[in-house]
């Protein structure tokens, strides 16, 4: 559809969007089971996982130009400015009332131009003109594997060695690549067989793949130091803390639909105790993971040259949205629309 052109504000940037990312975010809002339009707006314009460049400074903005490749932080503070909006830690905001570009009462960045705030914008290195796409996710690993760490430092001598990756979605590849570009030993489970894409580019950081049709996820040891949970399935989700050796650590960064499964809780609580195990749920990410993410996804261009570039597996031009927001075949990794060829 047309809508206005954005015009950016004193201290905003106008973009020029040039890939947005479709992740199970945005199907789920497609669906009518997560998200909010703008306050008064008869829409929401989707698109969470961007990457732009700059086209217009507001009056306003310092050390951005026109031209500068960057990636738009998604979530905005919330009005009260509660202590961890107002400083910098919107992902961790205490009422619930943040706003989300493309998710939660601001429009994303699925349209040929965007604005956002110019202080929650991180630039790229222009070695990742054609994937720094996968910024966005990536800080949702960047935000669990440093959080892990600080956790279990606080309480623990922690010195990991092997990590369980459930589920090989993007997220659960850019996973387990940081993990491997950390000298960790990586396990990444998915259901797909051993000899498609997801499987080759796990086995290609070093990692191993285990395909859960042929190993079942209760049959593995219990030996990891730390889990990250990325299916989003609470069947997997329940399964998931008998995995953890003692002192370890469950990330769990998925979504999960509620479902009538019951679960053995005086046992879960009694393996916690008994095993000092930590469990914790993560969401989004603030500027800093961002910042982070932004080397670390040039380290990992440069250490596997074809791994980013082969996560993108559909690339198409935004006029035809019911195709491209639709699941593509068996071995679809992450599909973008392309507003700009750029
Ligand atoms: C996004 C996060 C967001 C979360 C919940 C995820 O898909 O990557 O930035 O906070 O959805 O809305």
């Amino acid at each position: 559809m047309d809508i206005p052109f954005p015009v950016p504000a004193k201290k905003e940037v106008l973009l020029r969007v040039l890939r947005v990312g479709i992740c199970g975010t945005d199907r789920d809002i497609i669906s009518g089971f997560y998200g909010e339009a703008p306050q008064g707006s008869e829409y929401l314009v989707l698109g969470h996982e961007s990457l732009c460049r700059i086209e217009k400074l507001g009056p306003g903005v310092r050390g951005l130009k026109v031209g500068d490749l960057v990636v738009p932080t998604v979530r905005r503070g919330c009005p009260e400015n509660c202590v961890s909006c107002r400083n910098e830690q919107s992902d961790m905001c205490y009422t619930g009332h943040y706003k989300e570009h493309g998710i939660k009462r601001l429009d994303g960045f699925a349209s040929e131009f965007a604005r956002s705030n110019s202080t929650y914008v991180v630039k790229l290195s222009e070695s990742l003109s054609h994937l720094g796409v996968l910024l966005e996710p990536l800080t949702i690993v960047e935000k669990g594997l440093v959080q892990s760490a600080v956790l279990q430092k606080s309480r623990v001598i922690w010195n990991p060695e092997r990590v369980l990756v459930l589920g090989a979605g993007p997220v659960g590849i850019l996973a387990t690549a940081l993990l491997r570009l950390q000298g960790l030993d990586v396990d990444a489970v998915a259901t797909r067989s051993k000899d498609s894409m997801k499987a080759r580019l796990i086995e290609s950081t070093g990692a191993k793949y285990v395909n859960a049709k042929e190993t079942p996820i209760a049959s593995l040891d219990n030996q990891y130091d730390m889990v990250f949970e990325i299916t989003g399935s609470p069947a997997v989700a329940a399964q998931a803390q008998d995995l953890i050796r003692v002192n370890g650590i469950l990330c769990y960064l998925g979504i999960y639909r509620e479902d009538q499964e019951s679960q053995n809780v005086g046992k879960l609580f009694t393996e916690l105790v008994l095993g000092n195990k930590l469990h914790f749920g993560s969401v989004n990410a603030n500027i800093s993971y961002f910042a982070k993410g932004a080397k670390d996804l040039v380290r990992i261009q440069k250490k596997w040259p074809n791994l980013l570039s082969s996560i993108i597996t559909r690339k198409a031009g935004p006029y035809n949205p019911q195709k491209i927001y639709s699941p593509e075949s068996e071995e679809e990794i992450k599909s973008i629309v392309e507003f700009s060829g750029d």
